[in-house]
């Protein structure tokens, strides 16, 4: 991993993040995070009764569409953090009582990151942490993470790289989450838990998207011939239409009921026992955290 040259992520820009470049994803030399906090809304394994300990990073290696923390992912709202201090935050947030350390979209912070999880463990950190990502991977950078990361929570947004490229603007999406699946499941594909929550294993989250009904079930097809049960599948109804009309004038609705219940009927009907379905009415700006403005 070198920042000098930046190949954290597919996108292979070969910038140097040191010398005052950014690449396509925003990252300059130190990470940047918009919030911590303990978090209650993720799936009840990661949540538990206290909250998952998250630590949300800035900037992102997607542009999507209707990215719901648009503040962070595109405009590097934030604090920026060394790696001792990120350090100090995970073990703050244990001290809290979170049940685990929650990276959401580390991956261009890859470096920093590792670093930080090497100093908290040689500290104390002692509870699960969890790598929560977009699914735009390199399995090369991933490799460097084994033994630091017990929980792979990626993102499988698309199917087809049509999708990807008009919604993320990345038309290699759906090869790379696959090679990314493969890679976390490698490591740590067996799933543990303690006391109700996930100590170890792989648990993929797909949004449905308006009008991707055929999308998604292609995408359960392929985790269930694939990892079986062995991984948990979290099919999410919580899509939030923003201001987007113009251009994306499909993406202005919410996603409905009938088409989300048909979704998880069909991944029962297959077969797939391990997955996360969510009430309803988990939809709406509330779900948005307030992000550091400095
Ligand atoms: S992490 Fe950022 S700078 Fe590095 S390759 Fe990816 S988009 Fe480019």
């Amino acid at each position: 991993m070198d920042l000098s040259q930046c190949r954290l992520c597919p996108r292979e820009c070969g910038i140097d993040r040191l010398n005052g470049k950014t690449g396509f994803c925003g990252a300059g030399k130190d990470a940047v995070i918009g919030l911590y906090s303990l978090h209650k809304w993720e799936e009840p394994c990661i949540s538990g009764s206290r909250g998952s300990g998250t630590v949300f990073l800035s900037n992102c290696t997607l542009k999507c569409v209707y990215c719901q923390n648009y503040s962070i992912s595109r405009e590097s709202v934030g604090r920026k953090v060394s790696a001792s201090e990120l350090c100090e935050i995970y073990l703050k947030l244990q001290e809290k009582g979170a049940h685990n350390i929650n990276l959401v979209t580390p991956t261009h912070y890859a470096l920093q990151i590792k670093e930080s999880l090497i100093l908290a463990k040689e500290k104390g950190l002692k509870i699960p942490v969890v790598y929560n990502t977009s699914g735009y991977e390199r399995p090369e950078i991933l490799s460097e993470f084994e033994g630091l990361i017990d929980v792979y929570m990626p993102d499988f947004k698309y199917w087809r790289s049509a999708y990807s490229e008009k919604y993320s603007m990345a038309p290699d999406y759906p090869e790379r989450v696959k090679a990314a699946i493969k890679e976390m499941a490698r490591q740590v594909v067996a799933a543990q838990f303690k006391d109700g929550i996930r100590t170890k294993g792989v648990i993929v989250r797909h949004l449905l998207l308006p009008g991707l009904l055929y999308d998604a079930k292609k995408i359960i097809d392929y985790l269930y011939k694939n990892y079986g049960n062995s991984i948990w599948i979290s099919i999410m109804s919580q899509y939030t239409p923003l201001n987007i009309a113009e251009k994306y004038p499909e993406l202005m609705k919410s996603v409905g009921r009938r088409e989300y219940n048909a979704l998880c009927e069909y991944a029962a009907r297959l077969g797939v026992e391990n997955a996360f379905i969510q009430e309803e009415g988990a939809v709406g700006e509330s779900f948005i955290p307030e992000f550091f403005k400095d």
